[in-house]
């Protein structure tokens, strides 16, 4: 689960972390009096979206300006118009995709003057299934191309989880960010800080480009991205409070009401599939033959004929499907009430394009006659390699 910077910074801020003031607006008329709220005399107005790259990133619309989704004002006046600039335009970053991301919420903030700019993350590194730090000297920029070009200037350890963070970690990020003075201290308790939060909120991954050493030397916060482990936001309730769901894929929010496991992908085939190595065979075997999946969907074990339909729905409803793939080892799950959610889905959406359904094991005579019987236009496949054939044919031509 992925938050907005404004709401990353504010938790960093409650653990001690340096951040500067700032104020988040969701209307132009807001903007006027949150800036002057703040000090000056620079501010930066940001675009709150979940990706990155917003700095470089570019607006659809010509009247929101070609500045990006970060910029500077020298007045409150300024702050207030570029914030109008930017409220309800699509910004698109190269993290975005080309569709981009409406811009509903803007960070107005008390600016900073930047000496350097280095680059800090945590991350669960699942190779060693271990918490890794994650720093360079070039930060703003972005870390997979230094990570290409320049691999020499990051340096990554992880921690032992029986000791958790100790300052020898910090120093050792200190010296690599060629850090002096002051900065230094500060540096070894702000990574015990992130840490920290890390842990007891039980982050994914914690990003911060920049992190800026400011003109009077000392370490800021200036940009902030988390994600959380979805699967333990359970336990954090403030957490789960600052989910965004007008961020998320409608696709995906639709599946997890239905506690489906769905993730949207680029393709064009839709699968529908039980279980996750199922899924994950019929994937590979769709790209085995030239195709590319729109979805990784696994029903699931137990589910009924509403949830499978709901699934078809939420397969039909994405325009880049132009065939879909039901395979179905019918163990648990029952091949006859996967049929009946196949078809009272299609009689409820109606069906655009080409159905190939393979479906294998418990009741599948019964699945079969359901099928067969509801004059739907179902091309049937006997396996999977069959069934990845056909549709991929179908589809291609
Ligand atoms: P991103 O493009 O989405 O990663 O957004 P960032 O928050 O990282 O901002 C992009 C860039 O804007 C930073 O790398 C800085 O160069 C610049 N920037 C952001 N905040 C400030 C600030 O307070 N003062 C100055 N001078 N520049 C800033
Ligand atoms: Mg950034």
């Amino acid at each position: 689960m992925n938050i907005h910077e404004y709401q990353a910074k504010a938790l960093l801020r409650d653990y001690g972390a340096p951040v500067s003031d700032g104020r988040v607006v969701t209307r132009a008329e807001e903007a006027k009096t949150a800036a002057g709220e703040l000090d000056g005399p620079l501010w930066v107005v940001k675009a709150q979206i979940h990706a990155g790259g917003r700095g470089k990133g570019s607006f659809k619309e010509a009247d929101a300006g070609d500045k990006g989704g970060v910029r500077l004002a020298k007045s409150v006046e300024e702050a207030a118009t570029e914030a109008k600039r930017m409220l309800g335009r699509t910004l698109v970053t190269h993290q975005t995709g080309p569709v981009g991301k409406q811009v509903n919420r803007i960070y107005i903030e008390d600016g900073s003057d930047i000496a350097r700019e280095l680059y800090l993350a945590l991350l669960v590194d699942r190779g060693s299934s271990r918490i890794s730090f994650v720093c360079s000297t070039e930060g703003g920029m972005d870390i997979e191309e230094v990570a290409a070009n320049t691999p020499d200037k990051i340096l990554s350890f992880t921690v032992d989880p029986a000791t958790g963070y100790m300052p020898f970690h910090g120093r050792r990020i200190a010296f690599a960010l060629g850090l002096e003075g002051a900065a230094i201290k500060q540096c070894v308790k702000l990574m015990g800080t992130l840490y920290r939060a890390f842990v007891e909120k039980d982050m994914e991954m914690l990003e911060i480009n920049p992190l800026i050493v400011t003109e009077s030397g000392d370490l800021k916060v200036l940009d902030a991205k988390i994600s959380f482990d979805g699967n333990a936001v359970y336990r954090n309730s403030d957490v789960a409070a600052l989910r965004d769901e007008s961020e998320e894929d409608p696709k995906e929010l639709a599946a997890s009401k239905y506690d489906l496991n769905y993730i949207a992908l680029d393709g064009e085939i839709g699968c529908m599939v039980n279980g996750a190595g199922l899924a994950m065979a019929t994937m590979d075997i769709i790209k085995l033959y030239g195709a590319e999946p729109a979805n990784f969907l696994d029903v699931g074990g137990g589910a009924t004929k509403d949830k499978v339909t709901e699934a078809f729905k939420i397969i039909t409803s994405d325009d880049n499907v132009k065939g879909i793939l039901v395979n179905i080892f019918g163990g648990i799950m029952r091949c006859d009430v996967i049929a009946e959610g196949v078809v009272a889905a299609v009689k409820e959406v109606g069906l655009q394009v080409p159905l190939v359904v393979r479906l294998e094991g418990t009741n599948v005579e019964k699945g079969k006659e359901i099928i067969n019987s509801s004059g739907l236009d179902v091309i049937a496949a006997d396996n999977l390699k069959d069934g990845a054939e056909k549709i991929v044919k179908a589809v291609k031509g």
